[in-house]
């Protein structure tokens, strides 16, 4: 076949999807008992939306866009990522009038033009939520709360939060001037960290590059350049998880990429991805991402969890993977020809609308095909119609795991197969 799906996407396919339709539906449940409401953003949005709120600088806004150019007005591109959209969305539809805390949550596919590797698309999938309108540590320390509760109910284990603050407008200049001072002094940086240093310093910190972890191991900690706000904050973060108990480790290089973050920021990750790609999910505080977007100030919190790389995890887990077989059919109808073909259709829609997985086959195949598909399929019951059976109205029900036969009217044959 010429046409193949595009480079770096990929299909869910059944067998597969519905362990993708789990997590969503966990994530619901419990994101509702903590008060988030689900909103649904477009896939497009103006180019403009993310130069301002990530930041001309990022490799995001730099390459990894899909950008369509428009022939009049503003060009629009893919989302990237899923906080400045609910963001925009926020401002543009007053969200926050009359209630203290606006709690959304999104899931859907974002875009990126990157490397595709193992676990890493240029579409790929995320699960998110934004807290807007309180800049108190504790709504942190409950999103925290909220992740772990959800990794343990999908059965994710050997998951570590690293926590970080990266300060705010009044103390980070100053330890990004020392951080640059010392960087450009540096001759052992990769090619990527030397532009960095000039661009972006805070960058350099998250360098994945081997030959660039000495020095920056060595590198001033932005936790000892927070103004006095920043340090209580934090303090009051961890102070909030200690409170309900979910462990985290410090880690100063924890700065994130992107341009709006203040204080808090954080990972989960595993060591079960690979090296290069272990972070599960991440996020953080952006207190001045709606001015960004010239709205009025609005403090924001969130994070966004790679769906990808959760059912990566999962599908590792066997005992859930054999949990996600297809629907086995309830009762699979066999007929002989296009008369008890007509009468096969009838009663399957019935028992649908019972609730039950009524199966039939339009193959073409002969009754004993027919009885070989429902074997495969691991049909329960197989209900075989002819002549006799349109003419008597007595079917006659095989349950198939022991072979025992019963002669129902069509109006019982729905409770014979609830009860078995
Ligand atoms: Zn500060
Ligand atoms: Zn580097």
């Amino acid at each position: 076949m010429n046409v193949r799906s595009v480079r770096g996407t990929h299909d869910i396919l059944p067998g597969s999807v519905e362990l993708w339709q789990e997590i969503e539906e966990k994530t619901r449940l419990l994101f509702r008992r903590y008060g988030y409401g689900e909103i649904r953003t477009p896939v497009l949005e103006e180019t403009n939306l993310f130069c301002r709120s990530l930041g001309l600088e990022t490799d995001i806004v730099q390459k990894e866009m899909y950008t369509i150019p428009a022939r009049r007005g503003r060009d629009i591109s893919l989302r990237p990522e899923g906080t400045a959209p609910v963001v925009r969305s926020y401002l543009e539809n007053h969200l926050n009038r009359g209630s203290g805390l606006t709690k959304l949550y999104y899931v859907g596919p974002m875009f990126r033009r990157e490397r595709p590797q193992k676990g890493r698309y240029r579409q790929f999938h995320q699960i998110g939520a934004e807290v807007l309108g309180s800049d108190h540590p504790g709504i942190e320390a409950e999103v925290m709360e909220m992740l772990h509760v959800l990794l343990d109910d999908l059965g994710v284990r050997g998951v570590r939060l690293l926590v970080n603050s990266v300060g705010c407008p009044s103390c980070r200049p100053a330890y990004v001037r020392i951080l640059q001072e010392r960087l450009l002094a540096e001759s052992d940086l990769c090619a990527d960290c030397r532009k960095r240093s000039r661009r972006n310093p805070l960058r350099v910190l998250d360098c994945k590059q081997a030959s660039c972890s000495p020095v920056i191991d060595n590198l001033p900690s932005i936790l000892d350049h927070l103004c006095r706000e920043c340090r209580d904050h934090f303090r009051r973060f961890r102070e909030f998880l200690d409170l309900i108990g979910v462990s985290y480790s410090v880690t100063p290089r924890l700065v994130r990429g992107l341009d709006y973050y203040v204080r808090t920021t954080f990972e989960m990750v595993t060591d079960r991805l690979g090296p290069t790609q272990n972070a599960l999910l991440g996020g953080g505080r952006y207190d001045g991402l709606s001015e960004l977007l010239e709205g009025p100030p609005a403090q924001g919190f969130g994070f966004g969890l790679g769906l990808e790389r959760l059912v990566l995890l999962l599908s590792r887990n066997d005992q859930l993977a054999a949990g996600y077989r297809s629907p086995r059919p309830e009762i699979f109808f066999a007929y002989l020809n296009e008369d008890s073909l007509e009468k096969a259709f009838t009663l399957a829609r019935d028992l649908r609308r019972e609730g039950i997985f009524a199966y039939l086959d339009f193959g073409g195949r002969s009754l004993r095909a027919q009885m070989r598909l429902a074997n495969r399929l691991g049909s329960r019951f197989v209900c075989v119609i002819g002549d006799d059976e349109i003419r008597t109205g007595l079917y006659s029900i095989k349950r198939m795991a022991d072979g025992t036969q019963t002669r129902l009217q069509q109006g019982r044959i729905s409770r014979h197969v609830r009860s078995a």
